[in-house]
């Protein structure tokens, strides 16, 4: 709503906003005309809107009931709300569902089933004394102080949900519920942005199960008050994936990286009869070439004695094949420090990297530079930017690096994590680090071959890639990785 939206300072109703005033009184022409459109892309949409004085946002919804192929997020059809699986239900619609990139259904999932709340926007809300609400709101901190009572920890996870905090959310809810109503017009847009994550808490609340767990991050606030941020977390969205599947007349996932497909089947929430189809490559063996630099550690602790023999490595392959290469790490941090080693010992490569927060203008910059013909090093964290969905074919790239087996950081709630999941499926550490972490180490390595007449390189940094539980994962068409 809010990339389409042409008055983001007013509120979507008729008092506020020119574009929702007697929006259905002009909505039949202005439908008519979008309908006569062979696509409806954004801009398209917004000209239709502006040339009938509708709002654009309003007329997409409007839209989704007309048209024969409709390509969105996936939350709009897998979302608790969901438009799309509403619409679908609502008019008995025999829909095909296609998720691409399927493989970040598992995450996308997790997250539109999850919620948190944030003591420091009570607090601020809080001294506002917004009227009528004050008691609610003093209630709901009373019980979430009450909660650090029971904290042994920084951060602790619970399989229980906070009954008596729910209850004083929901009363805060209703309460600023009925003052929306009395004056829609009038709401504060801090109590509004309170009232929508309240909201979410409450809804991801109600289907808690031990699929989810709640967590408890305390920090230090001003005056050495205790804080904390409440979670409702999401371990495996496969339950509630699933009816949204069974809804369809047929859902076809793709993906590059469905493996393995236990994996995907179990978060999923695929029915039993799914049919797994593996599309030979277009790609052939000899297009590629997999090295393994197993002598090479990248664990956190071997970190500061991995740098030299990396860059010995981008060196070594450079000098061999010039030409543009990607190197991938785990963080920011990793891959400035082989950077700035690279830059010293050897100047005469070009190399260019990804910083923190790109914006789109900058992370073009950075693909730009990859020309055909062109030569230097890219350096970036895997995950990231462009470790996914980027496409540069011929001698744009010709190599990539990746220095790291990509496993998720290891931290308190990962740990939760791979506890329950290994509770639920026997393979916590897989299904919670491994499989997600190489999934992102093939996703980044697929840069590099994008057609059939490209020959590339790929070096694998770190001794676990030598292992057979981590080589069963990679594409069928790689050819045996040579040491
Ligand atoms: S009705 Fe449309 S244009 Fe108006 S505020 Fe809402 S989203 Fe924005």
């Amino acid at each position: 709503r809010d990339k389409a939206c042409e008055h983001p300072d007013k509120a979507c109703h008729g008092e506020s906003c020119p574009l929702a005033a007697g929006f259905y009184d002009r909505l039949p022409a202005a439908r008519e005309a979008a309908a006569a459109q062979p696509l409806l892309d954004r801009s398209s949409l917004r000209a239709v809107a502006l040339a009938h004085q509708v709002c654009p946002y309003y007329l997409g919804q409007e839209m989704a009931r007309w048209v024969d192929v409709l390509i969105a997020d996936y939350n709009y059809y897998f979302d608790a709300h969901a438009l799309l699986f509403g619409l679908a239900q609502a008019n008995q619609w025999r829909t095909a569902v296609l998720v691409d990139e399927a493989h970040n259904l598992v995450d996308r999932g997790r997250s539109m089933y999850s919620a948190s709340l944030d003591q420091g926007q009570l607090q601020a809300l809080r001294q506002r004394k917004p009227a009528g609400l004050t008691t609610a709101l003093d209630r709901l901190n009373r019980q979430w102080n009450a909660l650090h009572k029971e904290q042994r920890a920084p951060y602790q996870a619970s399989d229980v949900l906070p009954q008596a905090l729910l209850r004083a959310l929901q009363q805060c809810i209703s309460l600023i519920q009925e003052q929306m109503n009395q004056s829609p017009a009038h709401t504060d847009p801090q109590l509004l942005q309170f009232f929508f994550g309240a909201l979410q808490f409450n809804r991801v609340a109600e289907l808690f199960d031990e699929h989810f767990m709640f967590d408890i991050s305390v920090r230090n606030g001003p005056r050495n008050k205790r804080y904390s941020t409440l979670c409702l977390r999401n371990v495996n969205p496969a339950r509630l994936l699933s009816p949204r599947m069974q809804a369809a007349r047929s859902v076809t996932l793709f993906s590059a990286t469905l493996s393995p497909r236990r994996f995907y089947h179990d978060l999923l929430g695929m029915p039993a009869d799914t049919a797994w189809l593996e599309v030979a490559a277009p790609f052939r063996a000899e297009q590629l070439q997999v090295r393994i630099a197993s002598q090479v550690s990248t664990r956190y602790q071997q970190r500061s004695a991995s740098l030299a023999p990396i860059v010995e490595l981008i060196a070594q392959q450079y000098q061999r094949l010039p030409g543009n290469y990607l190197a991938f790490f785990s963080s920011f941090e990793y891959l400035q420090q082989v950077a700035e080693l690279l830059a010293r010992q050897h100047g005469q490569i070009p190399l260019w990297s990804q910083a923190p927060g790109m914006d789109e203008g900058e992370r073009q910059a950075f693909l730009d530079r990859f020309v055909e013909g062109g030569r230097g090093i890219g350096f970036a964290v895997l995950g990231g930017a462009f470790g996914e969905g980027v496409d540069l074919p011929g001698t744009r790239l010709i190599g990539a690096f990746v220095a790291t087996l990509g496993l998720p950081q290891v931290n308190p709630i990962n740990e939760q994590f791979k506890q329950r999941l290994g509770r639920q499926f026997g393979a916590g550490f897989d299904y919670a680090y491994l499989y997600p972490g190489v999934r992102k180490v093939i996703q980044a390595a697929g840069r590099v071959i994008r057609g059939d007449q490209d020959r590339g390189v790929l070096v694998l940094i770190d001794e676990r890639f030598a292992e057979p539980r981590v080589q069963q994962m990679f594409p069928g068409w790689w050819p045996p990785a040579i040491a």
